[in-house]
């Protein structure tokens, strides 16, 4: 009989401590900070916080929840909560000491208002993404006390997948003119991608996600990262059907000749994309086996007619280290990143963590 039936999430916490000393030295003399933002891209921001700290002792977040999440595993890090606050994260911001990145004329002022004085905030400007960030345009309403009292100035690119994309130079141009009204004051300009476009890229900090959680970018593959998430189900059933016959709902998928099928226990319940039905493939020692028709909410069915020796009970891989994120993202018709944070939200995997 089998054992566990869930779907099985692992991942190898010895991997991210590895892709953080490769891009550490590799983006010396500047410091590399993890974001650990969407419970760390779905992996698990606590334990990613404890595999990193304190080695890394600055963190980066979405909300002020998130940072209060990891504050008992890093005691003294800097953590940043990226979206800024509202008023009721303050009780969490004081109590957790945690640095919200501003991004407006009106959150610098009433911040200013609330007569913190042991958090000096980070200031985000846009350069060009237009999404977060004080127009450049604005900042010389700041007085000049309100430009000195924060503690890092930053901005995000737009393009970096795109090295030679004219936005990167665009934004660089706009980001060096704009931290002149900022001297001595630490600034990062670069995530994953802009950190792989150079020196001139790189800044005090670079605040890195993707590139420590297996997801690749142009010229990353020159660096020896590691993926780091394996995900696997169980084989229910096999079954063998005539040529003619369809499968899963709506009858997408018909075969035409006879064939050997597996239903296997992960759907889009659990993060599967149905962009996947038709499109996807599940792996067992190398081999592929193409998904056949729609993916279901807790299972999906695929072709084994050529590993015939797979048996109800076997686990079949659906994330390794040949089958990334990145190959599942382009099957899929989305982003390395979607992939993780979806599959991260699942809460009917069995997760392990390897140290
Ligand atoms: C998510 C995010 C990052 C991290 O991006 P990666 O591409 O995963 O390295 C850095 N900075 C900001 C502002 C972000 O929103």
């Amino acid at each position: 009989m089998k054992t566990d039936i869930q779907p099985v999430f692992t991942v190898y916490l010895n991997h991210i401590q590895s892709n953080y000393q490769v891009l550490k030295t590799k983006v010396a003399p500047a410091r590399i900070t993890a974001v650990v933002k969407d419970n760390a891209y779905g992996l698990g921001a606590t334990h990613v916080v404890q595999t990193l700290y304190p080695t890394c002792s600055e963190f980066f977040v979405a909300y002020a929840s998130e940072g209060a999440q990891i504050r008992p595993f890093a005691p003294s890090a800097s953590i940043y909560i990226l979206q800024g606050i509202g008023t009721d994260d303050l009780k969490a911001v004081k109590e957790n000491h945690l640095i919200p990145v501003l991004s407006s004329l009106e959150d610098i002022t009433w911040w200013n208002n609330l007569g913190i004085t042991d958090i000096q905030p980070a200031l985000q400007i846009d350069t060009g993404l237009n999404r977060l960030g004080i127009r450049p345009a604005d900042l010389q309403l700041l007085t000049p006390e309100q430009r000195q009292n924060i503690c890092l100035f930053m901005s995000h690119l737009a393009c970096p997948d795109t090295p030679t994309h004219p936005m990167n130079t665009y934004q660089r141009d706009v980001f060096e003119e704009c931290r002149k009204m900022f001297p001595h004051i630490p600034v990062s300009l670069s995530a994953s991608g802009g950190t792989l476009l150079g020196s001139k890229y790189t800044y005090d900090l670079v605040r890195i996600g993707a590139l420590l959680y297996g997801i690749t970018y142009p010229k990353s593959n020159d660096l020896p990262l590691k993926s780091v998430l394996n995900i696997q189900a169980t084989i229910l059933q096999t079954v063998s059907i005539n040529a003619g016959e369809s499968v899963s709902y709506g009858a997408t998928f018909t075969a035409n000749h006879p064939m050997k099928i597996a239903i296997v226990s992960i759907g889009y319940g659990d993060g599967l994309f149905v962009s996947l039905s038709n499109k996807g493939r599940f792996w067992s020692n190398g081999r592929s086996l193409p998904i056949l028709g729609r993916v279901c909410m807790d299972s999906t069915i695929c072709d084994i007619t050529n590993a015939p020796d797979l048996r109800p009970g076997d686990l079949i891989d659906v994330l390794n280290e040949i089958y990334t994120p990145d190959d599942m993202a382009l099957d899929a018709g989305t982003s390395a990143y979607e992939i993780l944070s979806r599959f991260g939200k699942g809460i009917r995997f069995i997760r392990n963590y390897k140290k």
